[in-house]
């Protein structure tokens, strides 16, 4: 290939819209271009990379079975009526209508199609397991579309659906995609997790979520350095607290601490020394750090009332979250103990109606009945508390959970770095990641709904129990240029690189010209795949935009060739120059590239 020809516009200014590297490099550097928010063409380099990721994927989901095939972006709307998800997928959902005002949405993921597919061809034992994948665009509507390929709203994906007949065999085919998603993002040479993660929209009971280390990532993961425990802060387990109340009930385990907090808390106990709640003046204080400091109280002895609005298929409902003062509530904990749709931050208004008072100085006591109080185990831990007063500049002191207000407990809070690991006790430690992967255990969900069965061998009719896995394949190259970049450009792993090497030659005709001509042939027969920098340019500028684009390897012909037959051979990840013959240049970036 020579470079005058490809199609790859490098600019040199950064964009101004494009806040993470990886979305800078790349269209600085001439890979992708943006057609409007969230989406965007890949130019021929980007396509090279997604076509080495997508074989890299294929490979290892043949490998465990899998068989591609190729499913409709269009899908009905019956299908995901059904199913259910019309109703509740949200805005996310692409919606469009056809010429006869027939309902269509544009796939965001592939369970009901092919939950379809199946119900009508698959029928006995025999023909199970089965697990079919396919590479192809999705669509969601973000909320927010935002670092190029890492959030977009149409985007390529790899979705394997397993069908099994029980749940041994979903257990089976989960570890196959578990270890395939492992082979398969170690091949790509990404830092990567496994972590636990929430099973979101998708549904079901288990997940993972295979996260790229990287400090631009949307995830934010905990994870132990003693065990292999790691998880998504989303869903990871909050320890129960073993309090004062809670040992009183003289319950050890923390299940069992669990039960004990929400009888005793649910049971008006004695407050034994606790004074009745006394309403203190705070003016102006809105925040805990205000009010913690002009009581004289912790932050952890003061705690957080939000309001949110929550979401149901059949409507929506304002609660009431509690937390320590130093803790931050789990949106995602609560939506999931609520059982609920969506939970979203209430308006002011709606904050206003419900406790008589702006934010700043709500609390939990004398709400209106309507409104159910979710607090987190911490708090019943607390013998007594500062809330706010419902009343503009007041609070009270001395709020004893169960005696002075009534709410449901559970694990409603963030897990933070620094506390002890779950499984081990150890301090974890925190990260942010990106998601590349994830893995569900889907179960029954869609084959009930839909009606998807097989006869086992009895003769008996059995619900296919499913699993569903999705890689992210333009966002994994995104997520590789995040990892590994410098100051000058991209550096692409060679396994996943769109060139493996750039020949440079530091005159645009003559003796060392036609030189750079023939070892760049020599390296294309040799099976490195090569791009000769043919322009009529300073050998400066060449050398900047081979750093840029991130060629694993650079050959530059210079005159010393002419002298010596010398070349220079270098690594873009190190940097290290070596002078070689022609030949041995060859030789060694073949090697380089058969071992990658
Ligand atoms: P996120 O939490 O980042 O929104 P998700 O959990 O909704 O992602 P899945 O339904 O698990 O995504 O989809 C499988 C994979 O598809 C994800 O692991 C991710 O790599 C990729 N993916 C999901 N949404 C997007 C997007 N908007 N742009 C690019 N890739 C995406
Ligand atoms: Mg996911």
């Amino acid at each position: 290939m020579l470079l005058s020809q490809l199609f790859s516009p490098t600019l040199r200014e950064t964009p101004a819209e494009a806040e993470v590297v990886s979305h800078q490099l790349l269209l600085r550097a001439g890979f992708i271009r943006k057609s409007s928010s969230g989406v965007y063409t890949y130019l021929p380099l980007a396509q090279r990379v997604l076509t080495k990721i997508s074989a890299i994927i294929r490979r290892e989901m043949d490998r465990a079975g899998g068989q591609e095939i190729l499913m409709p972006i269009m899908q009905p709307a019956e299908l995901w009526r059904e199913s259910g998800r019309w109703d509740v997928y949200g805005r996310e959902l692409m919606r469009l209508k056809d010429r006869h005002d027939r309902d269509f949405c544009l796939g965001p993921t592939h369970e009901e199609l092919m939950a379809d597919l199946i119900r009508g061809e698959v029928y006995s034992w025999r023909q199970l397991p089965l697990l079919l994948y396919q590479i192809q665009d999705k669509f969601r509507d973000e909320r927010r579309p935002r670092f190029g390929l890492m959030r977009g709203r149409e985007f390529i994906m790899k979705d394997l659906y397993s069908f099994d007949r029980d749940e041994a065999g979903l257990d089976i085919s989960y570890q196959k995609m578990y270890d395939a998603y492992t082979a398969v993002f170690t091949a790509c040479g990404l830092d990567f997790r496994p972590v636990e993660a929430d099973s979101g929209a998708i549904g079901g009971n288990s997940s993972h979520e295979f996260m790229v280390m990287a400090e631009s990532g949307e995830a934010e993961i905990v994870h132990c350095p003693q065990c292999r425990y790691a998880a998504n802060v989303e869903i990871a387990k909050c320890p129960v607290p073993s309090s004062a109340r809670a040992e009183m009930a003289g319950t050890p385990g923390a299940d069992a601490a669990r039960d004990a907090l929400a009888e005793t808390v649910g049971a008006d106990s004695a407050g034994a020394g606790v004074p009745a709640m006394e309403k203190t003046a705070t003016p102006g204080w809105k925040t805990i750090a205000q009010v913690a400091e002009g009581l004289g109280a912790a932050p952890s002895r003061c705690v957080k009332t939000l309001f949110y609005t929550v979401s149901f298929a059949e409507g929506q409902r304002l609660v009431c979250a509690l937390v320590r003062g130093d803790r931050e509530v789990n949106e995602i904990k609560l939506q999931n103990m609520l059982g609920a749709l969506q939970v979203e931050l209430a308006g002011a208004g709606e904050v206003a109606a419900a406790a008589g008072c702006e934010p700043g100085f709500v609390g939990p006591v004398g709400l209106r009945e309507t409104v159910t109080v979710y607090a987190d185990y911490e708090v019943a831990a607390l013998d007594w508390a500062v809330t706010g007063a419902n009343e503009p500049d007041f609070h009270y002191k001395y709020v004893r959970p169960g005696r002075d207000f009534r709410a449901e407990y559970g694990d409603l809070r963030t897990l933070e770095a620094g506390e002890p690991c779950p499984e081990c006790g150890a301090a974890l430690l925190g990260a942010r990641g990106i998601e590349v992967g994830q893995v569900f255990k889907i179960g029954t969900k869609y084959s009930n709904a839909l009606d998807a069965t097989y006869l086992d061998e009895g003769g008996k009719e059995q619900p296919i129990v499913m699993g569903s896995y999705g890689i992210g394949v333009s966002r994994t190259m995104a997520a590789s240029v995040e990892q590994n970049h410098d100051g000058d450009g991209i550096i692409w792993p060679a396994r996943i690189a769109p060139f493996h090497c750039v020949v440079v030659p530091v005159q645009a005709s003559g003796p060392v010209f036609e030189a750079a001509c023939e070892i760049h042939r020599a390296l294309e027969e040799a099976g490195v795949e090569t791009v000769l920098d043919d322009r009529d340019e300073r050998a400066g500028v060449k050398f900047k935009d081979a750093d840029l684009i991130g060629f694993p390897i650079r050959v530059t012909v210079g005159k010393k060739y002419t002298e010596s037959g010398q070349v220079e051979f270098r690594l873009r990840k190190d940097k290290q120059v070596e002078l070689l013959t022609a030949e041995a240049c060859v030789r060694r970036a073949a090697s380089m590239v058969s071992e990658a």
